[in-house]
């Protein structure tokens, strides 16, 4: 019967049965049979309070209730309100207005569009080339997917995707422009900033309309910051040539990585954040951006007050419902306090690893979003063939072992580091930290035992 029931779901991969989830309750998700797997990648980076908290669910049911759906063509909601005023305040000083989305693909295609129609209307009309990174993900919307560098995800749709063009990201690890880390830093000659603004005067900058990057690389490269002075460069190149700067904060915005935004630590204003996951913590589909006051009066003045855009859902009361609950939640139990707290206890447990197993060449991240970079032989510096899919072996592993972690593989020739991104719900406790630690650990000794 069960079968038959599985039949009828369209899942990424037609060859796989995955476990049925019952219910959650904090970090922990737990199975139809009862197995219980400790959730150390919030699922996708988004159930950052953790699974079963009540308030977010009944404030969603209350707001079913009394108003499940209101077209914001024609109405607003004091939900909306309330949560766009929170948000907007949350931002950096100059970036007050909040636009809703579904989700974080949706978000980014409407900061590409946003963009574009500012140039235009401001009488730019020739910019609508957006720059990207190679290592870096905004989706899989043709727009955010031309604008992201995954290669895997990009190859099948290749004949489809806009005429985008792409930088390497800074990865002072294993440099994807072949530069010593401390010589590129002593030297303040970044190749990785050098390259932007040849492929910026390149492309001509009349025709540039953005830069699209994540202030620390996720799941491309595995929690990647960048290194100091990066992003200022980058506003500055963003100034002197008239870009639109777009920080993807999707994956680490509401306090991921030890501040609301990632923006605080890189020091920079940018055009437009877009955010997704955390904004819900996972219990509703709900992303967006918030753009800086410019482009809004650019907006008024040259667009009539019009973005040419929009959703049925966007702005969804119940969506925005479950936002305004979860942000009391990050409020009432002061989260960003145990980010802060638990982010360098998770990485001093992951070090100790380190020490143990010789797969483990590097530990980076910030707050609790903390990458593994994973090679063959760590002496060597022998990294794993992307076909033996070492990162994914290692987090079904540590899953029949009962706690799930999120892998990934770098998709670039030269810099095809594997990787595990470790990052709990924001209100995990030392024990559960040390608890998906252990297992990672069993899960090492296991992985190697099977390479052998
Ligand atoms: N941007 C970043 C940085 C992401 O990590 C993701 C999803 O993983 C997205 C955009 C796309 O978001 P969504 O899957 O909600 O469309």
């Amino acid at each position: 019967m069960d079968r038959i029931k599985r039949d009828y779901v369209f899942h990424r991969d037609l060859k796989k049965d995955y476990p049925i989830i019952t219910h959650g309750e904090g970090v922990y998700l737990f199975d139809e049979n009862g197995k219980k797997y400790l959730d150390a990648c919030s699922g996708a980076v988004a159930a950052n309070l953790g699974h079963g908290v009540a308030s977010i669910g009944d404030a969603m049911a209350e707001q079913a209730k009394k108003a499940a759906f209101v077209h914001t063509m024609r109405f607003e909601t004091n939900v909306l309100h309330e949560l766009a005023e929170t948000i907007g305040k949350m931002a950096p000083d100059h970036l007050n207005k909040v636009y809703f989305t579904t989700g974080g693909s949706e978000a980014n295609e409407s900061a590409l569009k946003l963009a574009r129609q500012f140039h235009r209307d401001a009488g730019r009309p020739q910019k609508h080339i957006v720059i990207g990174r190679w290592q870096s993900y905004h989706g899989n919307t043709i727009g955010s997917l031309s604008a992201g560098g995954d290669v895997k995800r990009r190859h099948a749709y290749t004949p489809n995707l806009l005429n985008y063009a792409h930088v390497y990201s800074p990865y002072c690890h294993r440099c994807p422009y072949g530069r010593q880390k401390d010589d590129c830093l002593a030297k303040e000659n970044l190749t990785c900033l050098t390259d932007i603004e040849r492929t910026i005067l390149e492309l001509g900058p009349e025709n540039v309309s953005a830069f699209i990057a994540e202030p620390i690389v996720g799941s491309q490269q595995g929690a990647v910051p960048p290194p100091p002075g990066y992003f200022e460069k980058v506003r500055e190149l963003c100034d002197r040539y008239e870009i639109v700067l777009i920080i993807d904060e999707v994956m680490t915005g509401f306090g991921r990585t030890g501040t609301n935004f990632a923006t605080e630590q890189i020091g920079i204003e940018p055009d437009i954040i877009t955010f997704g996951k955390g904004v819900s913590a996972g219990y509703a589909p709900l992303a967006g951006m918030i753009v800086h006051d410019r482009i809004i009066n650019g907006l008024i003045q040259n667009s009539d007050g019009k973005f040419i855009h929009g959703y049925t859902y966007s702005g969804h009361p119940v969506a925005v419902a479950a936002g305004l609950a979860a942000m009391h939640v990050y409020d009432r139990d002061r989260v960003l306090e145990n980010v802060n707290e638990q982010g360098p206890y998770l990485v001093d447990r992951l070090l100790e690893l380190k020490q143990k197993h010789s797969y483990i060449s590097d530990i980076r991240g910030r707050g609790l979003l903390i990458g593994m970079e994973l090679v063959r032989d760590c002496e060597h510096d022998q990294l794993f063939d992307p076909s033996e899919k070492a990162a994914e072996t290692l987090n079904g592993i540590a899953m029949e072992l009962g706690a799930v972690f999120y892998p990934g593989t770098g998709s670039i020739d030269g810099i095809k580091g594997e990787h595990l991104i470790i990052s709990p719900p924001l209100n995990v406790t030392k024990e559960e930290i040390d608890e998906m630690v252990n297992i990672l650990d069993r899960a090492f000794t296991i992985f190697k035992e099977q390479l052998r």
